[in-house]
Order: structure tokens, then sequence, then C-alpha cells
């Protein structure tokens, strides 16, 4: 299967999922548009490591996801021929009670996780279906599915996402033009890992201790996730085999929304 012709923008690919779901989309095929915020020296080594190993042209684009104005600057001078693939993933996460969650980071996650993914599919979708092919991959997560406590915003951008796939893949249904949400459950990235330290230090416990309560509370397999296997699941979202797959959200999640 090759993307070879295709340009795939991943949002928030500096890190984490996104950088491994590029990384599979380029040596799938695809030129890539990188996005996310980091280090310019390290982000430039990136961008000669992918092109290198991977063969494909590689684009960085730091535009911040909250700023619809930096994502519309983007698809102009990052993008001028149109986005083929396109991956939502930029997100942030924030963890407190509603009473104490700070308005400032309920507008950002809103923002980030959900309203960044109206912008990037208003600006691509014309292209797509004039193009008569695309595909549209939502990065939501278990938490599009089911709540947790304390991760009101993120809960609320995430099942706000999943109900933006099934309206985007209505929307798109007869013109080539595929959009899917792919929700996974604990994957060990910095998001994560911030939510492991803070764990660890509130209950007085190890790392380690901490990672296999946080499997413990809520992923039955106790095994995470990985990044390259989300890049797996997105190249084969991209790949004929799915021409008909639209408007699910499927759970990576080791069987968390099974219960
Ligand atoms: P991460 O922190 O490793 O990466 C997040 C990326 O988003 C980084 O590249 C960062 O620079 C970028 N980013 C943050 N704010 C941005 C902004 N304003 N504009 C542009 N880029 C921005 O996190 P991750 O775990 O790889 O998360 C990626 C996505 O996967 C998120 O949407 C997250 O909600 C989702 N997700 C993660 C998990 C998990 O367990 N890690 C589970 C389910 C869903």
């Amino acid at each position: 299967m090759s993307l070879k012709g295709k340009t795939a923008l991943v949002t928030g690919s500096t890190s984490g999922i996104g950088l491994a779901i590029a990384r599979a989309l380029a040596l799938a095929g695809a030129d890539l548009v990188l996005n996310g915020f980091g280090d310019a020296a390290q982000i430039e080594a990136l961008v000669a490591e992918i092109q290198a190993e991977a063969g494909v042209k590689v684009v960085y684009d730091g535009a911040d996801m909250s700023k619809p104005a930096e994502i519309e600057a983007l698809f102009a001078n990052a993008a001028p021929n149109g986005i083929d693939i396109l991956v939502n993933n930029a997100g942030i996460q924030h963890v407190a009670k509603i009473e104490d969650f700070p308005v400032g980071q309920w507008d950002r996650i809103i923002a980030i996780n959900l309203s960044s993914a109206f912008h990037t599919s208003r600006l691509a979708l014309p292209g797509m279906k004039a193009k008569g092919w695309g595909r549209i991959l939502n990065i939501a997560s278990a938490h599009g599915l089911v709540g947790s406590a304390e991760k009101s915003a993120y809960v609320a951008a995430k099942h706000g996402i999943v109900g933006l796939t099934k309206v985007t893949a209505l929307e798109t249904a007869e013109t080539g033009v595929t959009c899917n949400a792919i929700c996974p459950g604990w994957v060990r990235t910095p998001l994560v890992e911030r939510q492991i330290e803070a764990k660890s230090q509130e209950h007085g416990i190890s790392i380690e201790e901490a990672s296999r309560d946080l499997l413990a509370e809520k992923q039955p397999t106790l095994r995470f996730t990985t990044p390259e296997q989300l890049g797996g699941v997105a190249v084969f979202l991209c790949s004929a085999a799915a021409d008909n797959i639209t408007g699910i959200s499927l759970p990576v999640d080791g069987a968390w929304t099974a219960r």
C-alpha cells in the first residue's frame, strides 16, 4: 500500500502519538506537514531525519492550534496544493475538579483539542472533495466514549470530536473522503508521563507503581498502547481496505471501554 503523491498534515506531530503517526504515514510514502511546539534545532533535525529515512518531502509549520488565523496561514503557506490526509492530533490535558478548573485552561483545551479540528477540516475539505479522495483522522480518546472524574474539559472536547467525526462522515459520504476517530486508551507519552508523575507524588509511590495503578484502574490488558501501533492503525485507515469505513470511533484501548 502506498501513499505516494499524498500530502499529510499531522497536527501536534513534534512528540508522542502525532510523531509516530507522521513517521508511519511518511514510511508509507506520504509527504508531510509537521506541526507542534518544541526546540527549533530538534525540530529541524526531526524534519531531516524523517526525510532521509522515508525519502519523502517534509515541511514544518509551527502554527498554534488554538489560533484560527495561524491555522489559516498554515494552509496557505505550508500546504499550497492542499492536504490529502489530515490527522487532528494536537491535544493537551488538565486535571482538576469542575469547581477548581481554571477558566483559561477550559478555553485552551476546547480550542486545541476540539475547535482546531473544525478549522483544519473546513480548510482541508474543499480540496479533498475536488480531488475525490481524502482522509480525516481525528485522534479522540477512550475519553471520547466514556468519562473520568477531574477531566471535564478533555472529556467534553473528546466527546465533541467524536460528534464532529460523525457529521464530517455524513457530509462527505459520497465524495471519496472518509473521516474516522481513533480512540486510544493509555499511551505512554509526555502527556501521560505527567499524570504518572503526579500520581507518584500524590500517593508517595514509585513511578513504576504509579504506572501500574494507572493501568489497573482503566485498561484491563494492563499494557500501554504504543504510538507505533497507532501509526499502524492510521495507515490502515488511509488504505483502500478502509475506503468504506467512515464515521466510526475506533477504540485502541486494551478493553477500557468494554466494561
Ligand atoms: P504529547 O504531549 O506527547 O504531544 C502533544 C503534541 O501536541 C505535541 O507535539 C505538542 O507540541 C502539540 N501541541 C500542544 N499544544 C499545541 C498547540 N496549541 N498547537 C499546536 N500543537 C500543539 O501528547 P500525546 O499523548 O502524543 O497526545 C496526542 C493526542 O492523543 C492528543 O490529542 C491526546 O489527547 C490524544 N490521546 C493521548 C492519549 C495518551 O494516553 N497519551 C490517549 C488518548 C488520546
